[in-house]
C-alpha cells in the first residue's frame, strides 16, 4: 500500500549547499558556555545547518539528569542570533512546544519515547494545529512500524506539511554491538510508504559509542537518506547524558570528511545502461514469481494428497533434508547461507500455511 500524504520536500525549508546535512549539538544544553562554545565551533562546519540540543531530557530514572527546561531556549535563540544556525529540540509535552515556539525554535522533534504513546503524540498534534512548524519524528524505541508511520500520519491531520522521520534504531533485548539495532529494512519500509517524506539518520543513539559513527552514516547516506543528526560536545568525556556517544565539533569535522557522498543519478549513459540492467532484473523477477507460483501449486498438489491419506502436514525430516540439500546447491551458486536459510523458512511457511488451509486446520488470525 503506498500512503499518499502531501509532505513539503526537505529543500523547501531546510536547503544545503554542502552534503550530507547534518543537524548537530549536544544531548543536552548543559550550561551557557558549553552550548555556546559547541555552537561556535558547529557553524564552521559547512554541512552543519541546525543545531540541537535536549532542553527537556527523558529520563529512565528520576536520577538522572533532567535538562535545564526553559532557560536553554534563551541559549538557543543566542546560538541562532550569533552563528545563524537553524535551532532544534525535542518536545514530549504541550507546554514544550509552546515554549519553544514562544523561544523561536525553529524545528521541532518527538523523541522514541514519546512516539511509542498515541495518545501522547496525538496530545503534541494538537497543540500544534494552526502552526506552521517543521517536526521531525524519531522512530519509537520498539521495532513498531506501525506507531512510526501512525505519529507522522497525526502529524499529517493536524496540518503540519513539513515533516521529516528520523531513524535512531530499535531496543533489541539481546546485548549487541549497537545500543540500538539499525534493523534498516524498517526506515526502507518508510521510505517505501512515504517517497515523499525526508529521511534523516542518527547514528549517535543507533551506535552508542563514537568509533561505531562512520559506518552507520556511511550505510545512511548509501541508502539515500536526506541526512544526519549527530550529537557533539565541545567536552564530550564531561557530558551529563550520552558521554560515550558524543563527538568533539573537531571529530565530527575529520569525520563528515571521510563520509562518502554519492550522488542518487548519473550521466545520461550511465542512467541508459542502469536501466538495461534493471530491465534484466523486472524479467527475472517475472520468472522467479512464475516459478514460485507453480511450487506452490505442486505444494497445494501435495496437500490435497494428504487430506484423502491423512497424513500431517508437516514432516520435519523431509524439511531437515530440503533446508541441506538446498543450501548446498545454493552455496555452490555464490549464494549465502543465511540468506538461503531465510528464503527458505518463508517459502516453507507459505507452504504450511497452504496446506494447512487445505486440511481446514488452519488458525484463526
Ligand atoms: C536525543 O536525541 O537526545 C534523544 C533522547 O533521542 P531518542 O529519543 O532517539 O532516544
Ligand atoms: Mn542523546
Amino acid at each position: 500500500m503506498k500512503n499518499e500524504l502531501t509532505i513539503t520536500p526537505l529543500e523547501e525549508w531546510l536547503p544545503v549547499s554542502d552534503k550530507p546535512l547534518v543537524i548537530s549539538g549536544p544531548c543536552s544544553a548543559e550550561s551557557y558556555a558549553q552550548v555556546m562554545e559547541t555552537a561556535r565551533e558547529l557553524s564552521k562546519i559547512p554541512q552543519v545547518r541546525v543545531f540541537r540540543a535536549g532542553i527537556w531530557k527523558p529520563r529512565t530514572r528520576p536520577t538522572g539528569f533532567e535538562g535545564v527546561g526553559i532557560e536553554g531556549l534563551k541559549w538557543l535563540q543566542e546560538v541562532k542570533a550569533e552563528t545563524g544556525l537553524l535551532t532544534t529540540v525535542e518536545v514530549a509535552k504541550p507546554g514544550h512546544i509552546e515554549s519553544a515556539l514562544k523561544h523561536d525554535i525553529d524545528i521541532l522533534w518527538f523523541g522514541a519515547r514519546t512516539v511509542v504513546n498515541p495518545f501522547t503524540v496525538q496530545e503534541l498534534c494538537d497543540s500544534l494545529k494552526g502552526h506552521d512548524v517543521p517536526v521531525m519524528v524519531k522512530n519509537p524505541l520498539h521495532p513498531d512500524f506501525k506507531l512510526w508511520l501512525g505519529a507522522i500520519e497525526r502529524l499529517h491531520k493536524a496540518g503540519i506539511r513539513k515533516i521529516a522521520a528520523v531513524h535512531r534504531g530499535f531496543y533489541f533485548y539481546k546485548h549487541a554491538l549497537y545500543r540500538n539495532q539499525p534493523m534498516w529494512e524498517i526506515p526502507i519500509e518508510l521510505q517505501r510508504q512515504l517517497p515523499g517524506l525526508p529521511l534523516i539518520c542518527d547514528p549517535s543513539h543507533i551506535c552508542g559509542k563514537r568509533d561505531l559513527l562512520q559506518g552507520i552514516s556511511q550505510k545512511a547516506l548509501d541508502l539515500g537518506m536526506a541526512g544526519l543528526m549527530i550529537e557533539s560536545h565541545i567536552n564530550p568525556a564531561s557530558a551529563l547524558t550520552d558521554a560515550d556517544q558524543q563527538l568533539t565539533p573537531d571529530a565530527l569535522a575529520q569525520m563528515l570528511s571521510h563520509l562518502q557522498v554519492r550522488s542518487m543519478s548519473g550521466t545520461a549513459e550511465f542512467e541508459t545502461l542502469l536501466e538495461q540492467l534493471r530491465s534484466e532484473i523486472d524479467k527475472i523477477d517475472a520468472e522467479l514469481l512464475d516459478i514460485l507460483a507453480k511450487r506452490m501449486k505442486i505444494v497445494e498438489e501435495i496437500g490435497e494428497y494428504k487430506r484423502e491419506n491423512n497424513i500431517a502436514v508437516l514432516q520435519i525430516r523431509r524439511w531437515a533434508d530440503i533446508i541441506f540439500d538446498r543450501q548446498n546447491i545454493g552455496s555452490k551458486l555464490g549464494l549465502n547461507k543465511e540468506f538461503l536459510l531465510q528464503m527458505l523458512q518463508l517459502v516453507h511457511k507459505e507452504s504450511i500455511r497452504k496446506q494447512e488451509e487445505i486440511m481446514g486446520t488452519k488458525e484463526e488470525e
